[in-house]
């Protein structure tokens, strides 16, 4: 009997796979489940098989042929080529580390290669301790000699700059082709996009409205055809989800053919109250805290709920995420989120600042930061998010610290019909003088005040139109929409310490070259200088315009809003983290160790001898738990502004710059405010002075609140699924069990499993020395 084509095929990849060393303890059944995910490809001679920048997706191993591997001349040392044979591996360390490539790979010859997703082999490993620790090795050794390399921090650099799109906004990390339903419900409208992760336009854009007046419309839009019916007989959301699902699988529209080529569906939800930083996989629990934030956001949250608990009655066997307009704003310190009213009643009812337009800010920050070509982790950024409903938010190093609308979509900016920031004392008025109830209020509040209150109409182009032919309320209104904006602009320079982005985004934001010269207006003694001409220029979806002076300190962008793309993404990320969670959890939950770090101070060798003289060197004391670090004999002084900390213990070895590092507590104590930075990030961060036994020291910048991080190993990295840079969740086992969030990992072959909380979280959850934390989930991912 001759075996079919396909069964020899298979039996012959697998013998090759596992003829390979590094794959040699892999057993039969977990070399023919490699050998299925496989994929063999042909190229030509002088193909590209990887780019430079890119985001690592597949494990390749060359069958036949050779490959060439160019790296870039950087600085001083030239261009280096290398040959790979036959069983040679490659694009591995970019799998793993979640770094993008360093290295150009095309081929020399012709060639047959292996592919194989980064998702089925990391599955794999993740159960093989002995190919994990194989794999361990291999980074490891490449990452000890990519240390040694001194161009490698410029490698990394480069690669960075050429990656197209760092922060995957157009789903590039995405390993096989996937379709994403994006929905958005309200109360008498749904909005849905179709995203397919290899396109770069939506297959298919779709709205209906006015569900249930018996006047119901449907617009749909592909990117070839453009049509709007009359849909009368939609009367309920369920009428409504029956013809979006017929439209997506209707052959004209030549988007899918049937449902089950979806691949996740991605649910906007507005409020997610505190309980949710990121978006998340939608099971029962989930469900359960939407429906308990429905009180803080009456008119989005049921409708977004009774969307997503329909969408799962129809198609309960697909996964679906839910999106947050308030996850980003998540990161904002307490007293950016805090009002001064009575603390019992905030607990009680949750009154705090949550912001919203969230999924926006994130991304036109991203947008903007991949524009640049420059990471988001060093910008400082406002963004002005100006449609009918507008917030601004100021995001600093990627991580939103403050935005203008609060526990509701009221606050801040002027809206279409929303006044924003009003005297609550007016309010009271109203209500005693006018006698003016909760329903009455609430209708003035949301429906007539911001523009349509002061001119009688919502939309900016009426009434640019109507102030352009002398109407004054018009003008007015025009006026103290831009102050307002130009008011916040002006805080949040303050709260970031700078800014080096401005970007306007949203309807109006996205069209009005006026309303944007109007609030850049008087702002030029910041750095903001508008480029008038190119102000005029109209932008593109998908693009960016920059409409700045060339030489001017802050980039104006007008960046298009896209929060269905920003959805589908995260819907994508939340699939991939849970997947990789799954992952971590075949391999048992392992307890990470968790040290408390007390206030310290990192210095440079010529502020060490500024402090306690020249030539001297520091001491060592004892050995700290990572692997080359001490504390030392030398303490210092802290003076801030309104207090100081005596005693404060010096790490060695030397670094390249001084930076302290306090808690919370301490900063108040000091009288310095100083933002939550990864170690080494010290821009814009507050300057301090230093007291040593021989002297003083001013620094000018480098005191930062720690952000709470897991030191780990390149192989405890492969085993517990995760990448460098990652944010999880850990549950820490106390006196009292807590889930601290917003931890980032940091992978170094010189790191020990070891996570760092400061003092004022390990007193928290009464952690004493010994505990141990358990990690729980990744928060937060670059990419897939
Ligand atoms: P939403 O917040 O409802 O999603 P959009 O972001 O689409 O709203 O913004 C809608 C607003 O944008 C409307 O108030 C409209 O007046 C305004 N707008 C659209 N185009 C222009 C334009 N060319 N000039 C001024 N305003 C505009």
């Amino acid at each position: 009997m001759s075996i079919p084509r396909r069964a020899e095929k298979n039996m012959e990849s697998s013998q090759f796979l596992k003829s390979l060393e590094i794959l040699s303890d892999l057993n039969d059944q977990e070399i023919s489940f490699l050998a299925s995910k496989a994929q063999w490809i042909d190229y030509e001679p002088s193909a590209p098989v990887i780019k430079r920048g890119e985001i690592g997706r597949f494990l390749w191993i060359v069958y036949e042929g050779e490959v060439t591997v160019v790296i870039p001349a950087v600085g001083t040392s030239g261009k280096i080529s290398k040959t790979l044979e036959r069983g040679a591996l490659f694009g591995e360390m970019s799998v793993m580390t979640g770094e993008p490539a360093i290295a150009d790979v095309l081929t020399s010859t012709a060639c047959k290669l292996i592919k194989i997703p980064r998702e089925s082999f990391s599955r794999l490993i993740a159960g093989n301790p002995k190919t994990l620790g194989k794999f361990a090795r291999l980074i490891t050794d490449r990452m000890i000699q990519n240390a040694q390399t001194a161009t490698q921090p410029d490698l990394l650099r480069v690669a960075h700059q050429e990656n197209q799109d760092p922060y995957d906004l157009n789903f590039s990390s995405a390993s096989e082709p996937m379709k994403i339903l994006v929905l958005n419900c309200g109360s008498s409208s749904l909005k849905y996009s179709l995203f397919d992760t290899v396109q770069a336009l939506p297959l298919l854009e779709g709205e209906i409205e006015k569900i249930g007046s018996g006047d119901a419309v449907h617009k749909v839009n592909t990117p070839r055809t453009s049509r709007k019916d009359d849909q009368k007989n939609v009367m309920t959301m369920k009428d409504a989800f029956d013809v979006m699902l017929g439209t997506v699988t209707d052959p004209a529209c030549q988007a899918i053919s049937k449902l089950s080529d979806l691949n996740a569906i991605g649910h906007r939800v507005v409020h997610g109250g505190a309980a949710f930083a990121n978006a998340v996989l939608i099971n029962n629990d989930v469900i359960q805290s939407i429906r308990a934030s429905c009180d803080l956001a009456p008119l989005h949250n049921p409708y977004n709920l009774a969307g997503i608990e329909l969408m799962r009655g129809l198609l309960p066997s697909i996964p679906q995420v839910a999106v947050f307009d308030t996850a980003f704003h998540q990161t904002m310190p307490s007293h950016a989120y805090t009002y001064a009213l009575p603390h019992e009643l905030c607990e009680k009812e949750h009154i705090r600042r949550y912001g919203f337009h969230g999924t926006n800010h994130e991304y036109v920050a991203l947008r903007a930061a991949t524009w640049l070509k420059r990471p988001v982790g060093e910008l400082k950024i406002i963004s002005c998010h100006l449609g009918s409903g507008a917030s601004i938010c100021a995001i600093d190093h990627g991580r939103s610290i403050d935005t203008s609308m609060g526990m509701t979509p009221l606050e801040g900016l002027i809206m279409g019909t929303r006044p924003g920031d009003v005297d609550p004392g007016a309010l009271l008025h109203l209500m005693r003088a006018d006698s003016m109830d909760v329903e009455r209020m609430d209708r003035m509040l949301n429906r007539e005040s911001g523009l349509k209150g002061i001119t009688g109409k919502n939309d900016m182009r009426e009434i640019l139109a109507g102030a352009a032919q002398g109407d004054v309320q018009c003008t007015r209104a025009i006026s103290a929409f831009c102050y307002r904006i130009r008011k916040y602009i002006g805080a949040y320079m303050a709260a970031l310490g700078g800014l080096d982005v401005l970007i306007f985004t949203a309807g109006i934001g996205e069209n009005s070259a006026e309303i944007r010269a109007g609030v850049c207006q008087g702002l030029e003694l910041f750095g903001i200088h508008l480029f008038h001409e190119r102000n005029q220029l109209s932008v593109q979806h998908g693009q960016v315009l920059d409409v700045s002076q060339p030489d001017a300190k802050v980039r104006i962008l007008v960046v298009p809003a896209d929060e269905e793309r920003m959805i589908a993404r995260k819907t994508l990320h939340a699939l991939g983290r849970v997947i990789t969670t799954e992952q971590a959890l075949l391999l048992g939950s392992r307890p990470v160790p968790i040290s408390v770090s007390a206030h310290h101070v990192h210095l440079k060798q010529s502020d060490f001898e500024l402090l306690f003289g020249q030539g001297k060197t520091m001491t060592p004391k004892s050995d700290l738990s990572q692997p080359g670090q001490f504390s030392c004999q030398e303490t210092v002084n802290l003076i801030g502004p309104k207090g100081k900390i005596s005693h404060v213990r010096i790490l060695g070895p030397g670094r390249k710059e001084s930076q302290v590092e306090i808690s919370r507590t301490e900063e108040f104590l000091l009288g310095i405010d100083a933002p939550v930075r990864e170690s080494g990030d010290l821009e814009g961060t507050p300057g301090i002075t230093l007291e040593g036994e021989a002297g003083v020291v001013i620094l000018e910048k480098g005191v930062i609140c720690a952000k709470r991080h897991i030191h780990m190993s390149p192989e405890d990295a492969l085993g517990f699924g995760l990448r460098n840079r990652d944010v999880v969740r850990v549950r820490v086992r106390g006196e009292r069990e807590m889930i601290f969030g917003d931890i980032v990992i940091r992978v170094d072959p010189h790191f020990r499993l070891d996570m760092h909380l400061d003092t004022d979280e390990a007193n928290a959850a009464e952690i004493s020395s010994g505990s141990v934390g358990i990690i729980e989930s990744i928060q937060h991912r670059n990419y897939m």
